[in-house]
């Protein structure tokens, strides 16, 4: 089968540096601890546990040694109380997460209520949340309804969202009447072009796969944009998952895998499918 890959797919330089300090820190540190599962992929998980990384929900659960923060972040709170107990902290927060955090915060400071265009349950989310002082999650239209009109709105995005539905949330915010919108695109590049790609190749080919964790927010994303371009569009983790049925009378495929997807999973998947007979 002819097999096409996505210009630019897998790792983001955000997961990269969180695994190189997972990995940096188990060589030094004996204990260390991660605040949430370090991204959002289980191979890489498991990977790590194996190496000694110990993955906890709370705070309270960890009482020596070196916590972990992840790409996602952590509230200031969650930095207080690891510091409160005397713990190392090593943070893997993104630099362009810490960027949102910061432009909540600055937003709030300036007067502006801040809507955060995003998924509550997401982590990079609750970080952000907990960072600012007033800040409302939107995610969907419907969530508009709960807002009382102020003056002053500062919009931002979670990094991962896609441009199309951050602008037109923007225009349904608009249409509530603020007078003042102050609007900071704080979506991710990285993301962004892997979208892009991702939708490119999608229509060139029979049928679409997108690798990575189920619970990964921008693979979850990639999949929902090509599915929408291209209806053969799979999610899946890894080889093993493809129902081999899926390929049959298809002759050209594409392949993109989501920022937490290891160069590994998508090496494999695409040489299985170049070698697959149907
Ligand atoms: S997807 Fe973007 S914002 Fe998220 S960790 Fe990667 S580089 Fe950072």
């Amino acid at each position: 089968m002819k097999v096409l890959v996505a210009e630019k797919c897998g790792f983001c330089p955000g997961v990269r540096n969180a695994i190189n300090l997972a990995r940096q820190t188990l060589e030094t540190d004996t204990k260390v601890s991660s605040l949430g599962h370090i991204i959002h992929n289980e191979d890489v998980v498991k990977q790590l546990s194996a190496a000694g990384l110990e993955t906890v929900d709370s705070i309270d659960a960890i009482n020596s040694g070196t916590v972990l923060i992840r790409s996602h972040g952590a509230t200031l709170e969650e930095f207080e109380k690891i510091k409160a107990k005397g713990l190392k902290i090593v943070d893997a927060t993104c630099v362009l997460v810490r960027r949102v955090q910061k432009i909540a915060s600055q937003l709030n400071e300036e007067g502006y209520k801040v809507l955060m265009i995003g998924d509550a349950g997401h982590p990079e989310v609750k970080a952000v949340v907990g960072y600012a002082q007033d800040v409302e999650v939107i995610g969907s239209e419907a969530d508009l309804d709960k807002l009382s009109l102020r003056k002053k709105i500062g919009i931002i995005c979670q990094t991962t969202q896609s441009p199309d539905h951050f602008a037109q949330m923007v225009a349904a915010i608009a249409r509530h009447g603020f007078s003042e919108m102050k609007i900071i695109n704080t979506l991710c590049r990285e993301t962004m072009e892997r979208q892009q790609a991702a939708v490119k190749l999608c229509r060139q080919v029979d049928i679409m796969f997108v690798l990575g964790g189920l619970h990964s927010a921008n693979t979850r994303k990639l999949a929902e944009l090509c599915k929408k371009h291209n209806p053969e569009t799979y999610h899946l983790q890894n080889w093993a998952e493809l129902d081999k049925k899926t390929l049959s009378g298809k002759k050209t495929a594409g392949v993109t895998a989501g920022a937490s997807t290891p160069d590994k999973v998508i090496e494999e998947f695409v040489k299985n499918l170049r070698e697959y007979k149907n």
